[in-house]
């Protein structure tokens, strides 16, 4: 670790900011960023209300408050927000040392001012100053809290090219180095404005003689990062943004209770929803849903009259027996004709042309979300701490980054460009080039689009002829995990779609022995995205438990493709039945998995179904768990997670839910480090305000260690405490298999289960085509017909990186850690030391 002397003698300033509409996530961000940047050896400052802070800096008159029409604010999104410390500012000083000894060690502050009310900001002295110094514990308690705690506002000011010099101006007497932005496409369009203009700027106040000759060669260069916090997902180059999977759990929530009414009443539901340009939200609530039918901007429907080709949707659904109709519009859908579709219109439609009572929903800023859910948190960390490196990296020759993330890799993206594809959007919108314009989206999007479109209309566009339809099985297996019956109806569907039967089996491998195999139809799965649990049935019985019958099965129901959904015993499963090939021409019929289970512990797939469901589910009782905690203040809870061996759940939970220390089964729990982990506590809690300490988390998977449990851990912190502390232990148990399925989980289960779907129905066709006389014969793995086969048809779909692939069976056994059921290696595995960062373990080790 460095010494004090190493210290650089003028500390780098990195100053944070939430700008445009609010997201949840947004403080999430700014924890992120403030930590990162102290750990970092920076100082870090926030600038309070977002462009609009920045031009008025800390010279505007004591009385003026932001929303005065003379500072020309568009709009005031929050209320004002104190925070930073009073002693930094009136002192200049760092908020209160604590153990501060050199540039690695966090500048504990009190947080004093933390969440306090308006009127304590002229108290404070904090009206009129917008770029405020914060300390490590300023920032403690905001990960749960929804919005932004800096506030934000819409700036007219920084539109002008007066007002960004002015906001130059602020960065530089203020000595800030660097800067981050989280905001929409809108306040990043205004940061890539200031970095172009940024040597102008600098220019026009040395020539003024406002800034010196050395501020000016001080400051030449702007580093500037973006972090997208937006609810409508409507960035290009990124997949998902800080705050959309919140707003989407807020809509899903909203959606789900409509749907039981329209069901009861037999009622159509008309639901906007926010997307004044991007139709994300929409398709995403229509497939995490199962809406009906969708209305976005960067996909109008095909036909000249959008009027026809809902009702035919709609009404083919209600002859299947549909008791409900639910239609979902972004705000600002449109028609090929640019011109708007509105909720109202719909009604109409639905109630004249199909006679449908039916009522329009507008969710308006419920979507905003309120408390962030798990990703956003996680999201929002990831790449906080990304964007503190990428501004710190940052050299004149770089470009200046917008920090994203592709499937699961988070990415830095040229600013520049990511504005310019943004802005491309609805230009080709505006065109009527919808095709382009839904290319610029990323390839979750088009897949998710294209998901919703085959599994919600009925009709015979996709058919493929008689000879070519299959008979595919399907089958649970493991333990429930949210995600499951949502991937399920989608096969189903999918095989219905092409013609094909959908035989699901129920209660497993046992159940295929007793010939508990059912055909499903369109409507039996309609409601299954929302279920929890497995409707199928799961066990963990694996094929080995009597190959020779399950081959028999195999043949009985003359099964062309298999898809497993399940976790580790899926993957066995599959590896099972591949290896039995040679003895069983039954299995040589393409065979797939999709991971499903809380623990996320398949070998060489970075998510599985249920996992983001499990996460939520902890973190919500986390955030209970720490609120008990904090209200007796000195205590820390000892609480203890599902996962099997695999600490993944317990990481990433803790992550999510602001814990200070975590204990895995990888790394398990030694005398030692608990020793040197109740040091970290004591000092942690030493370094409190008195009668203002929070509570704190640790979080323990439960086969972390057979010695060191949660009871007995509990006892030593209670024990080693004395008067610092007191501990107490929770136990999470089966709850953290949830309730209903996260958006997110049943949104991957259909893009997903297409996928696999794809994969089986490709492949049997390929096995087919060379096999010995080149026929199709369905059903031929009853046939005894000597079909090709090769590892390669033994596969669990995967997601590695940026990447959803098949893997086959025998390279993740290569991958597996057998004996302790887990991949050997997993990306998580370094987020142990990120939790530990941010909850200042990092910073207070063992010194
Ligand atoms: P949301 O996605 O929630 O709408 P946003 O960041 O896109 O968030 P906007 O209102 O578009 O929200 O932009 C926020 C602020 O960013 C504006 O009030 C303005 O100060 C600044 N801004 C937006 N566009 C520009 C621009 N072209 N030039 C300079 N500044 C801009």
């Amino acid at each position: 670790m460095a010494s004090t002397s190493s210290r650089p003698p003028q500390p780098r300033r990195l100053a944070v900011m939430t700008s445009g509409g609010d997201s949840a996530g947004m403080n999430a961000a700014v924890r992120a960023v403030v930590k990162m940047a102290i750990f970092k050896g920076c100082e870090a400052y926030v600038i309070r209300e977002g462009w609009e802070g920045l031009v008025l800096g800390n010279n505007t008159p004591e009385n003026t408050p932001i929303s005065s029409p003379s500072i020309k604010a568009e709009k005031v999104l929050s209320p004002l927000n104190p925070l930073g410390a009073k002693e930094v500012e009136e002192n200049k000083e760092p908020i209160r040392f604590g153990e501060h000894v050199n540039a690695f060690v966090p500048t504990y502050g009190e947080g004093e001012l933390l969440r306090e009310g308006v009127g304590e900001a002229q108290e404070l002295g904090l009206r009129g100053r917008y770029i405020i110094r914060v300390g490590w514990d300023d920032v403690r308690g905001w990960m749960d809290q929804g919005g932004t705690l800096i506030g934000t506002a819409r700036s007219k000011t920084f539109r002008t090219l007066e007002g960004r010099e002015q906001a130059a101006y602020n960065l530089i007497i203020e000595g800030i180095d660097a800067l981050a932005v989280c905001g929409g496409d809108g306040s990043l369009t205004g940061a890539d404005k200031l970095r172009a203009e940024w040597p102008d700027h600098v220019a026009s106040l040395k020539a003024k003689g406002k800034i010196t000759e050395e501020q000016a060669t001080r400051f030449a260069h702007l580093k500037i990062v973006g972090l997208v916090g937006s609810i409508d997902n409507d960035m290009a180059t990124t997949d998902i943004t800080i705050g959309a999977s919140t707003a989407l759990q807020r809509i899903c929530e909203s959606v789900d209770s409509i749907s039981s009414t329209a069901a009861s009443h037999s009622r159509a539901f008309v639901v906007e929803v926010m997307g004044r340009h991007c139709g994300w939200l929409a398709v995403m609530a229509g497939i995490a849903t199962g809406a009906d039918y969708i209305f976005i901007p960067e996909s109008p429907p095909v036909g000249e009259s959008w009027e026809t080709e809902m009702t035919e949707v709609l009404q083919k659904h209600r002859d299947l027996g549909k008791r409900k109709s639910i239609v979902i519009v972004a705000e600002g859908a449109i028609d090929r004709n640019l011109n708007p579709i509105k909720p109202e219109a719909i009604k109409t439609v639905l109630s004249e042309k199909l006679g449908l009572d039916t009522r329009v929903t507008t969710l308006g800023h419920t979507q905003r979300g309120g408390k962030p859910d798990a990703n956003d948190r996680i999201l929002a960390t990831l790449q906080g701490v990304e964007a503190v490196e990428a501004v710190l990296e940052a050299t004149p020759e770089t470009p200046s980054y917008v920090i994203g993330i592709s499937e699961n890799k988070i990415t830095r993206i040229p600013l520049v460009y990511a504005v310019e594809q943004t802005q491309k959007v609805a230009e080709n919108i505006e065109r009527k080039d919808f095709d382009a314009a839904l290319s610029l989206r990323d390839p979750e999007f088009e897949e998710g689009l294209k998901a919703f479109k085959f599994i919600s209309q009925v009709n015979d566009d996709n058919k493929l002829p008689k000879e070519k339809q299959l008979r595919i099985g399907i089958i649970h297996i493991g333990a429930p995990a949210g995600g499951m019956n949502a991937a399920t109806r989608t096969a189903v569907r999918y095989c219905l779609a092409r013609g094909h039967s959908p035989l699901v089996i129920h209660n497993g491998f046992l159940g295929l022995l007793e010939d508990n195999v059912a055909e499903l139809n369109w409507l039996r799965v309609d409601n299954w995205t929302v279920r929890g649990g497995s409707e199928l049935g799961v066990n963990r019985t694996t094929p080995d438990i009597d190959l020779g019958a399950v081959a028999a099965k195999f043949q009985q129901f003359g099964l062309d493709g298999l898809l497993i959904v399940g976790g580790f015993e899926a993957f066995m499963s599959v590896k099972i039945l591949d290896d039995a090939r040679g003895q069983y021409p039954a299995f040589r019929i393409p065979i797939v998995g999709l991971p499903a289970t809380i623990s996320n512990n398949v070998p060489m797939t970075e998510f599985s179904l249920g996992s983001d469901t499990s996460l939520n589910a902890l973190v919500d009782a986390c955030d209970a768990v720490k609120q008990s905690a904090s209200a007796s203040r000195n205590r820390v809870f000892v609480v203890e997670t599902q996962g099997g061996k695999c600490g993944y759940i317990a990481v990433m939970g803790a992550l999510a839910a602001g814990a200070v220390l975590v204990y895995t089964p990888e790394v398990g729990i030694g005398l030692q480090q608990l020793g040197k982990d109740v040091g970290f506590l004591k000092k942690r809690f030493l370094l409190d305000v008195k009668g203002k300490s929070e509570g704190r988390l640790v979080i323990r998977n439960e086969k972390s260690s057979d010695v060191y449990t949660n009871d007995v851990i509990t006892k030593i912190l209670k024990e080693e405490g004395k008067n610092l502390f007191d501990s107490r232990s929770a136990s999470l148990g089966h709850t953290l298999q949830g309730g209903t399925p996260s958006p997110l989980d049943r949104v991957r289960a259909t893009r997903l289960a297409l996928r696999c779907c794809e994969f089986l129905e490709s492949k049997a066709f390929e096995q087919r085509a060379s096999s010995k006389n080149g026929t199709f014969r369905s059903g031929a793995a009853g046939s005894g017909e000597k079909l090709q086969y090769s590892n390669e048809t033994a596969v669990m779909i995967t997601i590695q990186g940026s990447t959803v692939m098949f893997t086959s069976a025998k390279d993740m056994a290569e991958h597996a850690d057998m004996k302790n059921r887990r991949g050997k290696t997993a990306w998580w595995h370094g987020h142990k030391d990120l939790v530990e960062l941010m909850g200042g373990r990092k910073g207070l080790a063992d010194n």
